[in-house]
């Protein structure tokens, strides 16, 4: 039975015209890898980010190893992270050679907290590496103005975020560059994988389009080891197609937001604060100390709910290896969050049967 408020619709929408033309063109066009769809979504990507460059590759986790790597760090470097996010952006530190550093959260935001990760720093430490999770951005000024004061680069992780800003200013311009993410579900999402990093540094950029493809600077001439991980012209196409679409969409995941947020005032569950008007509700996350039994009952209602996420990054396995790292209230939230549906083809009915289907659910 399928659920009456599923989690997510992936079908096209109202961008179904403007993606099949997309596609056609690239097909009419008959260039795949490297051709005039990247160049374009490259500068329309960085002109709507703010950015002055934007290097398109193959996934948001090679977008940040990538960046990583072009900033030099690698090997005996410690990169400090946070605790809760999708395991990727702490697997792409270790894919450039880095060691992952957790630091705890801020309960509030529930984004990386900078006396934690002030206090976590060592001499091995580099960078500084926040996520701006569920689509609200870290305490960006506090990072930036922390990683002046001690030499660090900060590389922000925007796979969650696009077009979020943060006290007025958009995320990604806060250090040396942000990396995004266009799995299918993210804000801006391709039909299959992709990812860009974005930065104001010419040098860097010129040194990501050469990572990307294999360390080439001139064709079969490999300057340095580089990867195989190119955003295709399909997905270039396809992105710049919705790209346009973007303002209305994060309004309207702004919008939803709201009414779940008037609608869920007396429900018998814990609604994070919104800590910045900047942000772009990549997910509509509530916390319960009775999550399990909560979720059940929602289901039972059809009302679909996912857990974002539900271990801690240093209790996975795959971090095992690493110096291990108390981070009591990334645990706390990691055992009391989940995710309510949230998504631009979600309509104010569904949030209202599902803020009911709440209510009936926590009413003792
Ligand atoms: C999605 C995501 C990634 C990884 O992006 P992929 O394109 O799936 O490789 C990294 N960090 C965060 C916070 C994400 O949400």
């Amino acid at each position: 039975m399928s659920a009456r408020v599923p989690f997510l619709n992936l079908r096209l929408g109202e961008d179904r015209a403007a993606v099949q033309a997309a596609i056609q063109r690239v097909i009419d066009r008959g260039w795949y890898i490297l051709g005039p769809e990247l160049t374009a979504f490259e500068e329309e990507f960085a002109a709507a980010t703010g950015a002055r460059f934007a290097v398109g590759v193959g996934t948001g986790t090679d977008a940040i190893a990538l960046l990583l790597r072009g900033l030099g760090i690698g090997p005996g470097d410690e990169v400090i992270t946070a605790p809760v996010s999708a395991a990727y952006s702490a697997l792409a530190i270790q894919m450039a050679g880095a060691t992952p550093v957790f630091a705890d959260l801020d309960d509030r935001r529930m984004t990386l907290d900078p006396r934690a990760a002030d206090a976590a720093i060592t001499p091995r430490t580099k960078a500084i590496l926040p996520v701006h999770l569920y689509g609200q951005p870290a305490d960006l000024p506090a990072l930036a103005a922390l990683c002046e004061k001690r030499h660090l680069l900060l590389i922000e992780d925007a796979c969650q975020s696009h077009f979020a800003t943060c006290a007025g200013k958009p995320v990604g311009g806060f250090g040396a560059g942000a990396a995004y993410s266009f799995y299918p579900t993210k804000n801006l999402g391709a039909l299959g994988d992709g990812g860009a990093i974005t930065t104001d540094d010419a040098a860097l950029a010129a040194r990501l389009k050469r990572l990307r493809n294999g360390g080439q600077a001139d064709r079969y001439r490999h300057e340095e080891f580089g990867v195989n991980s190119r955003l295709d012209e399909m997905q270039a196409a396809i992105l710049r197609a919705r790209l346009p679409f973007m303002p209305q969409w994060t309004a309207r995941r702004r919008a939803l937001a709201a009414r779940y947020r008037h609608a869920l005032a007396n429900a018998g569950l814990h609604v994070p604060p919104e800590c910045d008007p900047g942000h772009v509700y990549h997910l509509f996350p509530v916390r319960s100390s009775a999550r399990d039994r909560t979720r059940a009952a929602l289901a039972e209602r059809g009302v679909e709910t996912l857990i974002h996420y539900p271990i801690p990054l240093p209790a996975q396995p795959a971090f095992a290896g690493l110096h291990p790292a108390a981070c009591p209230n990334g645990t706390r939230v990691a055992n009391e969050v989940f995710s309510l549906p949230l998504h631009p083809q979600l309509t104010d009915a569904d949030v209202d049967a599902v803020a009911a289907a709440v209510a009936a659910v926590t009413a003792t």
